[in-house]
């Protein structure tokens, strides 16, 4: 069994990339990819534990992407970090920054005594810094209950301290994965715009994946960890109707999604290893051999 779904300390992960692969192997999974929010920062401390332990490590992203007004998490896998993808993952990087920055300026503003510094050492010195982050902060300061409440009431898309940033187009988003040599799939598609909201309706799914293949994308996530069973059927429909690659994995975070366990998807089962399989042989066509 894999896993093709997972974060790491260098985003909003609690795992560092040595502790995750270990995990996977304490799991006898075959297969574990590293796909953090906007970074590959995790990838070579993750390949080289892979190697000592003999879990093969499957380098990949989440990134950030939107549309016209919509947003999507897009995973890239098997890309050249040395492309103009690369390249446009450091101008997403310091986009980030900067709206971190706003988003602790706005909770100064509304008496809340969030210092970037503290945040900076609760993500760990090489992560990208994400909004879970800044909720742990709020959080030690009694400003919030939980992390979750700390995105009800101030840190959720609309609320109060809220800063949106710029992203990629999805359509240049998988071009640029594509133009590195990578494989496209589109994240938890009936949890869109995060795996924290669901998808109004799965007739509005299946129009917004219409215009994902119109983007060029290469295959979406049929396992998931958090799936119940309608999406598990819509998700394995829509991938048959529109020959997509059907992925996944369960989007293990440590202990920042305590009820999301690695190697776990769709209720307790594992993706299989023919997943992974089929995930190279597109690979391979957008390498051009
Ligand atoms: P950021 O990358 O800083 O925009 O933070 C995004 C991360 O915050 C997502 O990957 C989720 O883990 C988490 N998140 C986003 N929206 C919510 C929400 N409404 N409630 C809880 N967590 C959320
Ligand atoms: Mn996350
Ligand atoms: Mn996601
Ligand atoms: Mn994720």
């Amino acid at each position: 069994m894999i896993d093709l779904h997972s974060h790491t300390t260098a985003s909003d992960g609690s795992f560092s990339p040595t502790e995750l692969v270990q995990h996977a192997a304490e799991l006898n999974l075959t297969a574990i990819a590293v796909t953090d929010h906007d970074t590959y920062g995790g990838w070579d401390e993750a390949l080289r534990t892979g190697e000592e332990l003999g879990v093969e490590v499957v380098p990949g992203i989440e990134l950030s992407v939107s549309g016209e007004g919509e947003k999507f998490h897009l995973l890239g896998y098997y890309f050249e970090r040395d492309s103009a993808l690369g390249a446009a993952l450091s101008e997403l990087q310091r986009e980030r920054a900067n709206r971190n920055h706003v988003i602790i300026e706005n909770l100064n503003r509304l008496g809340h005594a969030v210092t970037m510094e503290r945040v900076r050492e609760i993500a760990g010195p090489d992560a990208q810094i994400g909004r879970p982050h800044i909720a742990t902060a709020l959080m030690e300061k009694g400003a919030v209950s939980s992390v979750q409440n700390a995105f009800d009431t101030l840190l959720k898309e609309g609320g109060p301290a809220y800063a949106s940033k710029q992203t990629l187009h999805p359509a240049d988003a998988v071009d640029l994965i594509h133009g590195a040599g990578g494989v496209a799939i589109w994240a938890h598609p009936t949890r869109a715009p995060s795996e924290r909201s669901a998808l109004l309706d799965f007739e509005s799914g299946e129009a917004l994946l219409k215009q994902w293949v119109e983007w060029g994308l290469d295959g979406l996530e049929v396992h998931y960890g958090a799936y119940t069973v309608p999406e598990i059927e819509w998700t394995n429909a829509m991938a048959k109707k529109y020959n997509l690659l059907g992925t996944g994995g369960s989007d293990f975070h440590g202990t920042t999604k305590p009820t999301v366990k690695l190697g776990q998807v769709n209720g307790g089962v594992g993706v299989p290893d023919e997943v992974l399989d089929a995930l190279k042989a597109r690979a391979r066509v957008w390498r051009g051999g």
